[in-house]
């Protein structure tokens, strides 16, 4: 028996590695949940199944359909994440984020539903300081390869703030730093998901220049506790919040990290540092830990281990990773 008083989230990007992750916490915490994806980097296999869930597939750079009906909350998440694959379809990527969130922020508007939005670190570009509070206004090359996905994600908060102001719209937006977990997938390029697989299948380890700039990773699971609250909580309306670890390393650490808990030697593939790349990753959580009492739990090797346990490292979720992350109650 459905629960009449389910609320109603729509999670745009449902199917990705964050989405699919954020949707069990949904599920688990008694919401109703309607997945809209096109699938252009997310996976039908391995979803969630409820009679609870929805799947529809629309490419949200096109108006939401009628169908979808009323909704209390909109996540959007719509967008590739990993450099090889935003970099692969770039008016795309552009356009996913800025017509997309566009088109939820109107589809949230009519529906008088509560707007959440998974902008990205990358705002900031390659950052002159570290850390990096929400106030920092970023240092991003508007022509470079990658500004397809940076400027479309600094477009999208640009239109959200107008949106607010305009409109009167509660729309609140993580900026999410670097995440990794159970459900990534191996060929998209992504440091974690790469490392641990060509630990686990014996091959060298594939390092961007020396190796020598930083990161801070975050799991999955705190990443995702951080975007429920974000949605939950009442009187957040307009809040730009960092989300991520500050627990920073350089991605040579990381490699090592990676070989010794593998119990591999650690062989290195260097490769040429992408253009643009930044050279250093770490929010100031300052604002996280005040707006959303929120905090990492999981440390680095912990999750590692995790991974690296599983027999292919990283694509199955385990159901105990889709624990309630939150209690039932709203508006807290
Ligand atoms: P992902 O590529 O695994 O998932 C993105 C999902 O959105 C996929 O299911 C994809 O099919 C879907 N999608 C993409 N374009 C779409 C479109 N036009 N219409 C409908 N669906 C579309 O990425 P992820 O790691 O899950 O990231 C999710 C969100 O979080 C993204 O918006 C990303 O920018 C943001 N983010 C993620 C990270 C991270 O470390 N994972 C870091 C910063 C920001």
């Amino acid at each position: 028996m459905m629960d009449e008083r389910a609320r109603h989230v729509v999670v745009a990007g449902g199917a990705g590695f964050l989405g699919r992750h954020l949707v069990r916490a949904l599920l688990a915490a008694g919401d109703r949940v309607t997945i809209v994806d096109s699938f252009v980097t997310g996976r039908r296999d391995g979803l969630a199944r409820s009679n609870r869930l929805d799947v529809v597939e629309h490419d949200v750079i096109r108006p939401l359909p009628e169908s979808l009906g009323p909704a209390d909350l909109v996540y959007n998440l719509a967008c590739p994440a990993s450099p090889v694959q935003y970099q692969a379809d770039p008016l795309h990527t552009w356009r996913s984020s800025v017509y997309g969130t566009d088109n939820l922020l109107a589809f949230a508007r009519a529906a008088g539903a509560r707007f959440v939005q998974a902008s990205t670190s990358e705002v900031y570009g390659d950052p002159d300081i570290s850390p990096q509070p929400e106030s920092y206004p970023g240092r991003v090359n508007v022509a470079g390869p990658r500004a397809c996905y940076d400027e479309g994600k600094r477009a999208a908060e640009a239109l959200i703030h107008d949106m607010i102001r305009v409109h009167g719209l509660d729309a609140r937006t993580a900026r999410i730093f670097n995440t990794y977990g159970p459900g990534m997938r191996a060929d998209d390029g992504r440091a974690v998901a790469t490392f641990v697989g060509q630990a686990l299948a014996g091959q060298p380890l594939s390092v961007f220049g020396d190796g020598r700039q930083t990161r801070s990773f975050c799991h999955v699971t705190d990443m995702v506790r951080g975007l429920v609250a974000l949605g939950m909580r009442d009187g957040l309306g307009g809040l730009v919040v960092n989300l991520g670890s500050d627990d920073e390393i350089s991605i040579l650490d990381l490699a090592r990290m990676v070989a010794r808990i593998a119990g591999v030697e650690l062989k290195i593939a260097p490769a040429d540092l992408p253009v643009d790349d930044p050279k250093q990753r770490r929010p100031d959580l300052t604002r996280a830990r005040e707006a959303l009492g929120w905090a990492v739990t999981v440390p680095l090797a912990d999750g590692l281990r995790e991974m690296l346990a599983s027999p292919k490292g990283h694509t199955a979720i385990r159901t105990r990773q889709a624990f309630a992350l939150v209690p039932r109650s709203r508006g807290q």
